[in-house]
């Protein structure tokens, strides 16, 4: 279903920020820069992504320095990869297979604004999991049950959830962020300046790791929901990719 790089539209890209990392031309060169995995590679390539898109080149190496980051870019530009491979590079291992210096639970949290687009983000994070153990959690009552057991619960290394599903889970206790070290807020114009707002507020709040790296996506940014991601950022690199017409 994948189409290849070549076949995205043009784009143009804007960074601005404090020490912009470079753009990389190619996902071979992340083998070079950060010592990305061939396991990582070979699921890109099996995968049909042949080429980054301009806000996979910009975005990449933004989160894999773990520099916060406001995304903006055109609906099927592959947002969803710009933040999925970086967050597979730097997990390294499953939390199940790793020593120690992991800590437990989990690492890296995606938040959307809709059960279905959890779901497309699930199965794209299937696609670069091939090969390793991961324990990747699309939240729904019953996933949210299972880690109510602390064994579980430890093991588990990404979890993709509408804001609601995990803030019910967290007044339950059955799901602990303090390990969170990659949280996604995807399609954020549909999350911040909404009826969502007060739950993500929450959820960020709960994510008190003080190495965390956050990162906000999405399609359009209106100047109210920028300003409450700004304010949840640190530092901040914004990219804003806009597609040229031919
Ligand atoms: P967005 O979130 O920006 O709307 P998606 O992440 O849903 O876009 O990606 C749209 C489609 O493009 C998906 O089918 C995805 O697999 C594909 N895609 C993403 N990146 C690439 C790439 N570098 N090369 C080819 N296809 C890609
Ligand atoms: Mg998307």
């Amino acid at each position: 279903q994948s189409k290849a790089g070549p076949s995205m539209p043009r784009q143009r890209v804007t960074a601005k920020g404090t020490n912009v990392p470079e753009p990389m031309e190619t996902f071979q060169a992340l083998k070079e820069r950060y010592n990305l995995s061939p396991q990582l590679l070979r699921n890109l390539s099996e995968y049909g992504f042949v080429e980054p898109t301009g806000i996979q080149s910009n975005g990449i190496p933004i989160i894999m320095e773990h520099r916060d980051l406001v995304a903006v870019s055109p609906t099927g530009t592959g947002k969803t990869l710009a933040y999925l491979l970086p967050i597979f590079a730097s997990l390294g291992v499953p939390s199940a297979s790793s020593n120690t210096d992991n800590g437990t639970g989990v690492r890296a949290l995606i938040v959307a604004p809709t059960r279905e687009l959890a779901h497309q983000i699930h199965n794209e994070c299937l696609k670069l999991a091939q090969g390793r153990k991961w324990r990747i959690i699309l939240f729904s009552k019953a996933t949210a049950n299972a880690l109510a057991d602390k064994n579980v619960r430890d093991r588990v290394d990404i979890i993709i959830s509408t804001p609601l599903r995990l803030v019910a889970a967290m007044q339950h206790g059955n799901v602990e962020l303090s390990n969170v070290r990659h949280l996604v807020l995807d399609e954020a114009d549909r999350m911040l300046d909404s009826e969502f707002i007060d739950q993500v507020q929450e959820v960020v709040a709960g994510c008190t790791h003080k190495k965390i790296q956050k990162a906000v996506f999405s399609a359009t940014l209106p100047s109210g929901a920028e300003k409450i991601a700004m304010d949840m950022l640190h530092d901040p690199i914004r990219i804003v990719v806009g597609l040229k017409d031919t």
